[in-house]
C-alpha cells in the first residue's frame, strides 16, 4: 500500500464512512423486488419511507411522490448550497432490485449479511451500495453543517429495473418540476475500478465512468399469411415467413460503430496495457476478451445487437394461423437509430412489419468540464494509481429519462474493487456482494466529489 493510502487509513474516519455498511446492509433487506407487474412489486413504499425517515433524522424536508401507481415510492431531498446562481447536482439511485431465487443462493438474498469483508444480498451493487453511500454523504452533510458547492439534490427512485415506467419516466413525464434547476447527474453504471497490467509488470487501476447507454428497444415483429389446413399445399405460411425473417436477424453482424467514449476507452487502455484493439479486425471480439469479463459489456458496445427473444404462432397442430409474432430486444449505439431501422427493414423484408413496444434512446456525452475534473480529482485523492476514464454502458438506467430533460448525466457510483472479483457477473447474479472496503472508499470518493462539484 503507498504512503498516501496509510495516510487515508489512519485519518479519522467520517461519519459517512462509519455509517455506510450498516445502511446498505440494512437497504438490503427491504424486498424491493421489482417482478415488471405491478400488482407483485410491493417493496419500494417500505423502503423509500425508511429512507426519508432517515434524511428527516438529520433534519431534511423530504418530498415523497409515487410515481403513477400505489405503492411505487420515490424520495427527493435537497441540500442547500453555497452558490445559488449554480445548477443543481443530482444523485440519484433506485431502491428496487431484480427478483432472487433464495434456494440458488450462499445466504438469503435479503438478509443484508456482513460477513467474509462483504455485504451480501440483493441490490449489494445495483445499487444499493450507491444509495447507501448517497444516504450516509446527505445524512452526514446535514448533521455537520456542510454546505456544499451548489444545491444537490438526493434521489431515491421506484421501478428503474422496468425501464423506469413507473418511475423515473413517469416522474420526468409527470413531475418535471421535482427536477427544476438541476443541470447535472451522477448514478449508476459507472465509478468501479478495473485493474490492468502495464507493460513493465506493475498495475494500474482504471475507473470507468459512464458516459453513454446504447438505446433500447423492444421490437414485435408481426406476419399476417393466409390461415388453412395443416394437410394442405400452402405457400403463404406466417410462421414460416416469421421464423425466415427472425433467423436473418438473429444472425446478422451489425457493423463497428466506434462512438466517441468507445473510442476513447480502447484508447485509454491502450495506453495503459500496450494492448492494440483493431475495430475493424474480424476479431476485435478476441482482442477485448484479453480485458477480462468486463468485455461482456464493452464487446456490447461496438455495434448495434438485434437479439430475438420471444416467439409466439399458432394454436393448433393441424391449423396454419393467420398470423406469427415475435419479439426482438435492440440495442442501439448512439448516432445508429435511423441507419438500424433501415438495416432491420431490409433483413425482415416486406412481408414482416414491425413496431416498437418500447423505445429509449441512447445517449451519450463528452468526458470533459468541471464535472469530470472533480470526479478525476476525487478518485485521485484516494488511489494514487487510478485513472478515470469513460465508456459506454450496453444497458440502460434512469440517466435515460433524465437526459430528456437536457440533464447531463454520468454514471458515477465509486467502487474499488479486487482485481480478481467478477463485477459485471454480480449484476443480477447469484451471490451478489460487495466488499466492505469498497464501499468505505466509495464513500470517500464521492464525498470528495461532492464537496468539489
Ligand atoms: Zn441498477
Amino acid at each position: 500500500m503507498s504512503a498516501t493510502g496509510e495516510q487515508t487509513q489512519s485519518k479519522k474516519r467520517s461519519r459517512a464512512e462509519e455509517e455506510v455498511v450498516e445502511l446498505v446492509s440494512k437497504l438490503i433487506q427491504f424486498d424491493t423486488s421489482n417482478t415488471g407487474e405491478l400488482a407483485t412489486t410491493k417493496g419500494e413504499k417500505a423502503c423509500a419511507e425508511w429512507v426519508a425517515e432517515k434524511l428527516h433524522e438529520v433534519g431534511y424536508e423530504t418530498e415523497y411522490v409515487e410515481s403513477g401507481a400505489p405503492g411505487r415510492g420515490n424520495v427527493f431531498a435537497r441540500l442547500r448550497g453555497a452558490d445559488p446562481e449554480r445548477g443543481a447536482l443530482m444523485i440519484h439511485g433506485h431502491l428496487d432490485v431484480v427478483p432472487a431465487e433464495a434456494a440458488d443462493w450462499s445466504v438469503h438474498p435479503f438478509s443484508g449479511a456482513i460477513q467474509d469483508g462483504y455485504v451480501w444480498g440483493r441490490g449489494a451493487i445495483d445499487m444499493k451500495d450507491m444509495v447507501g453511500m448517497a444516504l450516509a454523504l446527505a445524512r452526514q452533510f446535514k448533521a455537520e453543517g456542510t454546505v456544499p458547492p451548489r444545491d444537490l439534490v438526493f434521489a431515491f427512485l421506484a421501478d428503474e429495473e422496468n425501464g423506469g415506467k413507473w418511475g423515473s419516466q413517469w416522474l420526468v413525464e409527470h413531475r418535471p418540476d421535482l427536477f427544476d434547476g438541476i443541470t447535472e447527474a451522477v448514478g449508476e453504471v459507472g465509478g468501479f475500478s478495473l485493474t490492468v497490467p502495464r507493460p513493465d509488470g506493475t498495475e494500474k487501476r482504471l475507473y470507468l465512468v459512464e458516459t453513454a447507454e446504447k438505446g433500447l428497444g423492444w421490437m414485435r415483429l408481426r406476419a399476417k399469411a393466409r390461415a388453412g389446413h395443416g394437410s394442405f399445399l400452402h405457400d403463404d405460411n406466417a410462421v414460416t415467413i416469421l421464423a425466415e425473417a427472425v433467423a436473418r436477424l438473429g444472425r446478422h453482424t451489425f457493423p463497428v460503430v466506434l462512438s466517441d467514449s468507445v473510442a476513447e476507452f480502447l484508447a485509454a487502455v491502450t495506453e495503459e496495457t500496450g494492448l492494440q484493439f483493431d475495430p475493424e479486425s474480424p476479431d476485435i471480439e478476441g482482442q477485448l476478451a484479453k480485458l477480462g469479463t468486463i468485455s461482456r459489456i464493452i464487446g456490447a458496445t461496438l455495434r448495434d445487437t438485434a437479439n430475438p427473444t420471444m416467439l409466439q404462432a399458432g394454436y393448433k397442430a393441424n391449423v396454419i394461423p393467420q398470423t406469427a409474432e415475435a419479439v426482438v430486444d435492440c440495442r442501439v449505439v448512439p448516432g445508429r437509430q435511423a441507419a438500424f431501422e433501415r438495416e432491420v427493414d431490409e433483413l425482415i423484408g416486406p412481408d414482416v412489419e414491425r413496431e416498437w413496444i418500447t423505445k429509449l434512446d441512447s445517449y451519450e456525452t463528452t468526458f470533459d468540464g468541471h464535472l469530470v475534473d472533480a470526479m478525476n480529482d476525487a478518485v485521485l485523492a484516494n488511489d494514487p494509481n487510478g485513472r478515470t476514464v469513460p465508456y459506454m454502458l450496453s444497458g440502460g438506467t434512469d440517466a435515460k429519462a433524465f437526459a430528456r430533460l437536457g440533464i447531463r448525466c454520468f454514471g458515477f457510483a465509486p467502487l474499488q474493487l479486487p482485481p480478481d472479483l467478477d463485477f459485471t457477473a454480480l449484476f443480477h447474479g447469484v451471490d451478489e456482494r460487495v466488499p466492505v472496503a469498497s464501499l468505505e472508499f466509495g464513500t470517500r470518493v464521492l464525498e470528495h466529489f461532492l464537496l468539489n462539484s
